[in-house]
């Protein structure tokens, strides 16, 4: 038991002590920026989500030959409310497209996306065919493109690198804002198109489905 009585003294200085090798060794600093983007960029969660083929290989990225986790970024989540990574890995098709958008935009921000592959990227082999999207990217803002048909899983490892480099340049200073892509899928679906319809309402100002917006985003 302490001894209550006894008046606690501090330890004395030793005059040896050299001030400067005692900060190196026991104080770390850093930036708010810097502590924030480490832990950004080293704990991404991607959404548990895959379109065609290229998700296989970004499903092998998970297993111990590839090891995803060795990036931090292994906890593939089921519910987009708890994921801060989009990998799109596959044909977008218009029939999916109003699923990929509503998955981004359930979301929480800081939210990253990944085009995985050449069908994601620009249509892949089915560019210019009637039912797939000209790349994900008119559904939602893109970070890394990922060229292949399909990309190796060392390739998707360079993406997510990439990304985590880009994370690494974040600041405060800008303030974080919401990004979004303008709408074009009008430019593709005739008006009335039931899946145009649906996209309508998933672009601001979020109207309910079946009620066109007519505003400042559907210039062509
Ligand atoms: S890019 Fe190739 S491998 Fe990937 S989804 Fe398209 S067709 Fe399949």
């Amino acid at each position: 038991m302490a001894d209550s009585t006894k008046v606690y003294q501090p330890l004395p200085l030793h005059l040896d002590t050299n001030v400067e090798d005692e900060v190196e060794s026991n104080l770390l600093i850093t930036s708010v920026d810097q502590v924030l983007n480490w832990s950004r960029r080293s704990s991404l969660w991607p959404a548990m989500f895959g379109l065609a083929c290229c998700a296989m290989e970004m499903i092998a990225t998970a297993t111990p030959r590839y090891d995803i986790a060795r990036f931090g970024a292994e906890i593939f989540r089921a519910s987009p409310r708890q994921a801060d990574l989009l990998i799109v890995p596959g044909t977008v098709t218009w029939k999916m497209a109003p699923a990929v958008r509503r998955i981004w935009l359930q979301m929480p921000e800081p939210k990253w996306a990944i085009a995985m592959g050449g069908c994601a990227t620009m249509g892949g082999p089915f560019a210019y065919a009637y039912s797939v999207t000209p790349g994900v990217n008119t559904l939602l803002p893109v970070d890394v493109y990922i060229p292949g048909c399909p990309p190796r899983p060392e390739s998707l490892l360079t993406g997510l690198m990439l990304l985590q480099d880009k994370i690494s340049e974040d600041t405060l200073g800008k303030k974080w804002q919401r990004r979004d892509v303008e709408p074009q899928f009008h430019r593709y679906l005739p008006d009335g198109d039931p899946i145009r319809k649906e996209l309508e309402s998933l672009w601001p100002p979020y109207t309910g489905y079946g009620h066109p917006y007519t505003g400042e985003a559907f210039k062509d």
